[in-house]
């Protein structure tokens, strides 16, 4: 456990993510906004261990926005920022929710950070995962509001986004137990629709599934490999190939599954999702790494 690489990606995770909940205004390019928040972490001391995440309203997770969709911020809108860095594969990813409607969502969005907050609180040795997952759905469903069950926390490891164990956000029956030392992003989702999502389009958020020899993209491919290993990645970061053979790489690697295109998630109803997410060591008193 590097806790010092930890807490170096938490604070700048935590700094970047108040950086970039004050740049969602109506009116806002979403994908200026993502860019702004990208560079932000790339001029930073750390590295993006995904891309920048901004998903709205019915859409919970996995929305991936460049500035030519010209698509912007509108009023009444619920924009979760999710975003991750890792000092030298060690990671820190939180989210938080921004409601651009005044304060329609107000309790939506305190569900999800109260449910955070209980969690966080039982992030401790010998402390089981259903415990944990009830404690969150018991502040949600206390507001009236259903967790979505079919997304969780994540343990992470050293370049690895989606490690191990799961925190689920409701009793899953599930008693294993957390060991002192384990790092979790923790990351309830309330919503007022059906708690659960469904897959939706393409997101534009890519990562390599294996690594094979491939015939064509073998360049991209290396180049991929160096730089995000098996972090997720967007095609935008690549900057040293021509527009056709990073294209025709892309469509070669995707279409043999060497990399994956991860679909968007969206709520099942078309309801609306509030999200909360801090990165935490499991310890006596856990270490919540991303708080400012
Ligand atoms: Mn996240
Ligand atoms: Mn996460």
């Amino acid at each position: 456990m590097n806790l010092r690489e930890y807490r170096e990606a938490g604070k700048i995770a935590g700094e970047i993510l108040v950086y970039g909940k004050k740049l969602i205004k109506e009116g806002e390019n979403i994908g200026e906004v993502t860019k702004k928040i990208e560079n932000k972490i790339f001029s930073s001391k750390a590295k993006p261990a995904f891309p920048v995440q901004i998903s709205l309203n019915n859409a919970a997770a996995h929305c991936y926005y460049t500035p030519e969709m010209g698509e912007v911020f509108k009023e009444g809108d619920l924009a979760k920022l999710d975003l991750g860095v890792h000092v030298k594969g060690f990671i820190a990813d939180n989210a938080c929710t921004v409601d651009l409607s005044g304060d329609d969502n107000l309790d939506l969005i305190r569900a999800s950070k109260d449910a955070l907050k209980e969690a966080l609180n039982l992030m401790t040795p010998g402390s089981k995962l259903k415990n944990i997952g009830k404690a969150i759905e018991e502040v949600i469903v206390g507001y009236g509001f259903k967790p979505v069950k079919n997304l969780s926390g994540h343990e992470v490891e050293d370049y690895n986004l989606h490690a191990g164990m799961n925190i689920p956000n409701y009793d899953n029956g599930n008693a294993a137990e957390l060991e002192e030392g384990q790092v979790f992003a923790v990351e309830p989702f309330a919503s007022t629709g059906a708690g659960k999502v469904e897959e939706g389009k393409d997101s534009g958020i890519y990562k390599v599934m294996g690594l094979k020899k491939v015939r064509v993209g073998r360049d991209v491919l290396k180049y991929i490999y160096e730089n995000f290993r098996g972090l997720p990645f967007s095609k935008t970061w690549i900057k040293d190939f021509d527009d056709f053979k990073l294209n025709s790489g892309f469509r070669f690697l995707e279409q043999n599954g060497v990399i994956h295109n991860y679909p968007q998630l969206m709520e099942a109803k078309g309801e609306k999702v509030s999200q909360a997410e801090h990165t935490v060591v499991v310890g006596e008193k856990p270490i919540v790494l991303t708080k400012v």
